[in-house]
């Protein structure tokens, strides 16, 4: 498959569209992105990769980070994490409060932020550091020690994380958070604050394409069992209430970002990270979706 020319193809085209959407301005410091910054890492897992366009330029990463917390924790707690995280779909906005009062602060599931702030408060019962050993686990995964948290961005946060703040109150109401409030917001908005590039979440991201193994460490950091979840969630869950749509235009596990960020994969075959900052109006990277839903038409490579 000449992944290449398919990818420079699709790239030329995208790039020609303009004002294809809204950056995100709620929080304010990723107002100030480059809204025609593109690039796209195509990495596959025989270490073949492609990128084109700003593919080596950081990005806030976002709610793509909320896949990676999961994946840090999980093999810790195993599925003692279920009962206190849903696994279905929301059909609401990332930050919907109203489905958490009805359904007594156990959220849908753990890529919506009240559950990205139940996986925060586990891992600040599990970890000393867990700021630090989060932040190694992502070098780990990518296999560098550049990967560092934006602090800019995490005080932009915290400084409007109103909705952020009441989720995470009404589930410590219903005993669903066990460490202090403003210690999990955070770690959370840490978390999101996370900058990486493309190439480096293509890499990362393999670990869910290659069943739970990194390329450059023997042992296995999650089971099969547990990546075949995470991929399940991603596929459901991945896209706030677009999830559907992804699926069905893309047909790839993935998750989105409000950075304007997509990581993606094809068990067995690659991880796709593509980044444009201009977000649709459910907060989908226009043109990420776009190149993925004609990457994958063109290739006939989805799980479907
Ligand atoms: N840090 C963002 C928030 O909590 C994440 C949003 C996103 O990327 O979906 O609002």
């Amino acid at each position: 498959m000449d992944y290449s020319s398919v990818i420079q193809e699709i790239y030329a085209d995208l790039k020609k569209k303009q004002s294809v959407g809204k950056v995100a301005a709620y929080i304010p410091e990723l107002a100030k992105v480059n809204p025609d910054k593109f690039g796209v890492t195509l990495l596959k897992t025989d270490g073949l990769h492609y990128s084109i366009g700003d593919s080596k330029e950081k990005f806030s990463i976002q709610s793509i980070s909320k896949v990676l917390s999961l994946s840090f924790i999980f093999p810790k707690i195993g599925e003692a994490i279920w009962k206190r995280i849903g696994v279905e779909p929301s059909g609401d906005p990332f930050n919907s409060i109203v489905q958490l009062e009805y359904e007594n602060g156990i959220p849908r599931n753990p890529f919506i932020n009240a559950g990205a702030l139940v996986v925060a408060d586990i891992i600040l019962s599990l970890c000393k550091n867990p700021k630090e050993e989060f932040l190694h686990y992502i070098n780990q995964l990518v296999d560098t020690d550049l990967i560092t948290y934006n602090n800019k961005v995490a005080a932009s946060e915290k400084k409007h994380g109103y909705l952020n703040a009441a989720l995470a109150n009404m589930m410590k109401s219903y005993g669903n958070i066990h460490n202090d409030v403003d210690e999990v917001l955070d770690f959370y908005f840490h978390q999101c604050a996370i900058d990486m590039t493309c190439e480096e979440l293509a890499k990362a991201f393999l670990l869910f394409a290659n069943q739970g193994e990194l390329t450059h460490q023997k042992k296995p950091l999650l089971s099969k069992s547990q990546i075949k979840r995470m991929n399940a969630l991603m596929l459901s869950c991945g896209f706030y209430d677009e999830s559907g749509e992804f699926a069905y235009e893309v047909g790839l596990p993935g998750k989105s970002g409000v950075g304007g960020g997509i990581a993606a994969i094809y068990p067995k075959h690659f991880s796709i990270a593509v980044w444009s900052p201009q977000l649709n109006q459910k907060g989908n990277s226009t043109l990420g979706m776009l190149f993925l839903e004609q990457f994958t038409t063109k290739t006939g490579m989805s799980i479907f």
